[in-house]
């Protein structure tokens, strides 16, 4: 089942396009199901550009206008009501409350933040330079599982998005995997396999084939998606995530409505 779960759309103030420019992407790739995901509003102070996501007030009409476009989509491809939203840890009420003020199908969860650092932003991408890239990563990981068990969120988007620049810490890794892989699938949730890796400097599917082979042994679900920022990225991607997700040793995928999981056939 081909399937996409992550699309934004201009309303975030980093994407081009509209619902409908989209979902036009959608049908013509010939998508079984997509879901919109754009990024819920962030806490005051957190988006002063108004760049990282949609501004608060936006939300209803986000609602709104993926509603309509889910309407006039008729039977394919079918068309879910969702939202990523960011994990920050001491916003964990506004994000909640943010959450339950919509009927969403499926909610990504996921880590941008490290403190007040924005990891995977161009603009500071400087800041690599300056840290020990091996904390930066342990404080991801600390940082998604927490995420993964808060409750919030139906899917970890994204899950190593931490290496989006290309900053990967030395050495062997699987201990780490194995012990982030029984942590999200203690917590009950889905992680996403995306191809906007292969867009970024790492040029590489998040998660890595490592990571997602201790996902699938512990047992955790798994979403397919591009995390299209403009209508020409959807579906982008989808047969290299498809054959990681199989390599991997997944034969089912997974998709959310109304927030419960069901699961097909690869
Ligand atoms: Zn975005
Ligand atoms: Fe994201
Ligand atoms: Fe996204
Ligand atoms: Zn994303």
């Amino acid at each position: 089942m081909m399937m996409d779960l992550h699309i934004h759309t201009e309303r975030c103030g980093h994407a081009a396009g509209r619902p409908s420019e989209y979902l036009a992407e959608a049908r013509r790739a010939g998508l079984e199901i997509v879901a919109f995901t754009d990024h819920l509003p962030l806490p005051d102070g957190y988006d002063p550009d108004e760049e990282y996501a949609m501004r608060p007030a936006e939300l209803g009409e986000y609602v709104a206008e993926v509603r309509e476009v889910a309407h006039s989509s008729g039977a394919a491809p079918r068309v879910l009501l969702g939202i990523e939203a960011d994990w920050i840890p001491q916003h964990r009420a506004y994000t909640a409350g943010r959450i339950a003020s919509h009927a969403f199908d499926i909610v990504l969860g996921s880590v941008h933040f490290l403190d007040d650092w924005v990891f995977d932003d161009p603009r500071l991408i400087d800041e690599w330079s300056r840290r020990d890239v091996r904390d930066a990563w342990t404080h991801y990981f600390e940082t998604l599982t927490q995420a993964a068990s808060s409750g919030l969120f139906d899917v970890m988007a994204h899950p190593d998005l931490v290496k989006k620049f290309g900053y990967v810490p030395p050495g062997d890794l699987s201990a780490l995997y194995e012990e982030v892989a029984a942590a999200i699938a203690d917590a009950g949730v889905a992680i996403e396999v995306s191809s906007a890796g292969l867009r970024k400097p790492c040029r590489e599917i998040y998660p890595s084939d490592d990571l997602l082979s201790a996902f699938c042994r512990a047992g955790v679900p798994v979403t397919t998606a591009s995390d299209a920022h403009s209508p020409r990225e959807v579906g982008r991607g989808l047969t290299e995530v498809r054959d990681a997700v199989a390599r991997a040793g997944y034969t089912k995928i997974a998709y959310f409505e109304a927030r419960e999981m069901r699961e097909v056939a690869l």
